[in-house]
């Protein structure tokens, strides 16, 4: 099969479906691929406690707002799932999950989209794989003679997979202090969390709302060509969520910094000491999902792609979108990636007439 189109959006999470909203109401005709098989984006594959940062109104996508989930004021995985499927369906976005694609070329006037289910010759396209799918593990020497068992944030589900063990989770960000609350919770886990540097909460008022209010002043800022106001990153790292609160507050966050290296039966400190584990969670984070883009040769540093906000800047009729903030002010998250979505489109509309 191959089919002409305008634009090519890969990935279906939320970016793509915010960039899908932008491009049907600009009447454009597009097609946005998905290599999973059900909607939701990496909201699917998350484990069963976690809990948005924002609560639902301060979570939407361009058009519709998030409905609150009853009896939460921070909904669940679940439930962003629900809405995106709801999104995709109530908007009628031409979504073909269960697809994945592998390459995109240059040819003369067109790029060339390949994936399982055939190619498509597109005028534009709108990367918005996420980076769930690329999850990076730190070399830390003597990993490969644990003996227990190692898994990373994408393979974590719940405590119960744990019950009666010892688990070193291993990571100072959002994820690394929620899935260490998870399990302190539990009560029948013993949990140490491994942390480069101490911990560094955000204050306890401040959610999603404000984080999305100080990138916004941000942005502004560096728009008027004012000093860099120094964004979210320099509040702290970790929102104290309710169970994160929760297991600080009740003193079962035991913190130790972070090892030397790995032994068959558990983690060895530079001073000597130890800790036996029978599991290690490595929550260090992710990379941008890019081997798809490999062919049209644009890496930059650090794996990043050089973008003038979402558009390549080797290629002007590629955008990213969604990634993180190198692709736009709080474009990874619900709330953000609308705008960044409709700047890109917009820009791509320009390129087409
Ligand atoms: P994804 O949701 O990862 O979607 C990418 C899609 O692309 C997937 O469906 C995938 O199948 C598809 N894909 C990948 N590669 C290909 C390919 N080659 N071909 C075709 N399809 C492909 N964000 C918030 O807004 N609020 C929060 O409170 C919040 N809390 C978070 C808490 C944690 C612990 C974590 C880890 C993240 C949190 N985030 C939050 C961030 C948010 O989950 C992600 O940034 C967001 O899911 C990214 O959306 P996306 O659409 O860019 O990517």
């Amino acid at each position: 099969m191959t089919e002409h189109t305008d634009v090519v959006v890969v990935g279906g999470g939320q970016a793509g479906l915010a960039a899908g909203y932008h491009l049907s109401r600009q009447g454009l005709d597009f097609v946005i691929v998905d290599a999973d098989a059900a909607p939701g984006g990496s909201w699917q594959h998350m484990w069963d406690s976690l809990h948005l940062f924002s609560p639902a109104d301060h979570s939407s996508l361009p058009g519709r707002l998030m409905p609150a989930q009853p009896g939460e004021t921070y909904p669940g995985a679940a439930h962003v799932v629900d809405y995106l499927a709801d999104y995709e369906k109530r908007y009628n976005l031409p979504v073909q999950h269960g697809t994945r694609v592998n390459a995109v070329h240059r040819d003369a006037d067109r790029l060339r989209v390949e994936a399982d289910a055939g190619i498509w010759r597109a005028k534009a396209v709108i990367s918005a794989t996420g980076t769930w799918s690329r999850p990076f593990l730190p070399a830390v020497p003597g990993r490969p003679d644990f003996a227990g068992r190692q898994l990373h944030t994408v393979n974590y589900r719940s405590p119960a997979d744990f019950a009666g063990q010892r688990v070193v989770v291993v990571g100072g960000g959002n994820s690394g202090a929620q899935i260490a609350a998870d399990l302190a919770l539990d009560g029948d886990v013993e949990v140490k969390w491994v942390t480069r540097r101490p911990p560094r909460f955000l204050p306890d008022d401040i959610d999603g709302r404000a984080l999305f209010d100080v990138a916004t002043a941000r942005r502004r800022a560096l728009d008027a060509g004012r000093s860099d106001t120094g964004g979210v990153a320099s509040l702290g790292d970790i929102v104290a969520v309710p169970p994160v609160r929760a297991a600080r507050n009740a003193g079962l966050l035991t913190v130790k910094p972070m090892f030397a290296h790995l032994t068959a039966t558990g983690a060895r400190w530079a001073d000597g000491s130890r800790s036996d584990a029978d599991a290690i969670v490595w929550c260090t984070g992710f990379r941008p999902a890019l081997a798809h883009l490999a062919p049209l040769n644009l890496r930059g540093p650090r794996g990043h792609i050089p973008t003038d906000g979402t558009r390549a800047l080797g290629e002007p009729r590629l955008h990213l979108l969604g990634y993180g903030d190198w692709t736009g002010p709080a474009s990874a998250t619900l709330i953000g990636v609308g705008r960044t979505a409709r700047d890109a489109v917009q820009q791509i509309r320009e390129l087409l007439r």
